[in-house]
């Protein structure tokens, strides 16, 4: 398969602080693909580069722990949503027409076709490429998607390191959607209870605007589980199957979910 076995991963996973004291990545290259390139060069780690693959219920912290997770391996956060949610803001004549109908499936929650998300993925293969790693976040969504990447990776030579899949019952995960707010500017993640900014809807790290998302409404919230259920939970077979798979509880604080995530990463 081309990919480390459990036991191969030499990789520090820090248990405090972010690498170096720099500023986050800007993402450009991730958030608007072609040839837009990021401002700051990777932090290339000591030992190798982590390749996450993310995944759980929508609403699970996933954006949290990416957060997170990011500041300290010294990776980058590459979401298929912030792609959506960045695109949004452009300009109408700014949006190809399949942008376009790609916002239309994200405002009711249902996901963009196969086609459209792989086009955009493989106008930002430098980013896989990274020398700094990467973690995908909401992507890949479904079994084509997954075999999709697995087929890129293997062409590119990329080696996975694990695939997290976060898990917590469905009434805690629709609790934490409705208090969910994410920076205007930056994209970073609060919870209005769990995680609150410093000042009330102003972000710690860019002082940004916060937002509730247009698909944190319940209707939306509904059809987004809805697809989850039926098109994202086969990948937790999909890459057990490979032997990356490591499924961690979601429950309890930002913090104790990542010590989790480093403990069972580090016994690997
Ligand atoms: P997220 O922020 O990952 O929850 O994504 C927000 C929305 O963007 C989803 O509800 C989908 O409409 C769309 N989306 C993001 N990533 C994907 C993907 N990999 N496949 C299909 N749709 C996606």
């Amino acid at each position: 398969m081309g990919y480390h076995t459990p036991m191969n991963l030499t990789q520090i996973f820090p248990e405090h602080g972010p690498v170096a004291n720099l500023p986050k990545h800007d993402r450009n290259a991730w958030l608007k693909g072609g040839g837009a390139l990021c401002e700051m060069p990777p932090r290339v780690p000591q030992g190798q580069a982590w390749r996450i693959v993310l995944l759980g219920a929508p609403g699970i912290g996933k954006g949290t722990q990416a957060e997170l997770l990011c500041e300290r391996l010294g990776t980058c956060q590459l979401s298929t949503g912030d792609i959506f949610r960045n695109a949004k803001c452009l300009q109408e004549h700014e949006q190809t027409p399949s942008m376009k109908d790609a916002l239309g499936f994200m405002r009711q929650g249902a996901l963009v076709p196969d086609t459209t998300v792989l086009g955009l993925i493989r106008d930002r293969l430098r980013c896989l490429r990274c020398s700094g790693g990467f973690l995908l976040d909401g992507f890949p969504r479904t079994v084509p998607q997954a075999e999709a990447l697995e087929k890129i990776l293997q062409e590119e030579n990329i080696q996975l390191s694990a695939v997290l899949n976060y898990e917590l019952p469905i009434e805690r995960i629709v609790a934490r959607i409705s208090g969910r707010r994410t920076c205007s500017k930056c994209k970073a993640v609060y919870h209005v209870a769990n995680r609150p900014p410093k000042v009330a809807d102003v972000c710690d790290h860019c002082g940004g605007s916060l937002f509730q998302r247009e698909d944190d409404r319940p209707e939306s919230v509904e059809v987004r589980m809805k697809a989850y259920a039926t098109s994202t939970s086969p990948l937790i077979n999909f890459y057990q199957q490979r032997g990356l798979l490591l499924t961690i509880s979601a429950d309890g604080s930002p913090e104790e979910i990542y010590q989790r995530t480093r403990l069972l990463a580090l016994g690997r």
